[in-house]
């Protein structure tokens, strides 16, 4: 799985980063997403998936592997 963000888009509500703090971070000044890692381990994809599902700017996209 490979993980690209739109920080463009991101709204910063956070949404990411309660779901899955070892994969999205948020910028300190604005709260834009920042993330951790383009490629998480297997173990962290339903997760991820439901990272994206939950981002209220649609801001997160996913390519399945
Ligand atoms: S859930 Fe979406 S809008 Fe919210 S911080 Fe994460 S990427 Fe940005």
């Amino acid at each position: 799985m490979q993980v690209s963000v739109d920080t463009q888009k991101c709204i910063g509500s956070g949404m990411c980063v309660l779901h899955m703090p070892e994969v999205f971070d948020q910028r300190d000044d604005d709260g834009v997403v920042v993330l951790r890692t383009e490629s998480p381990g297997p173990e962290l994809h339903d997760a991820v998936r439901e990272s994206a599902i939950a981002c209220p700017a649609s801001a997160i996209h996913l390519v399945e592997s």
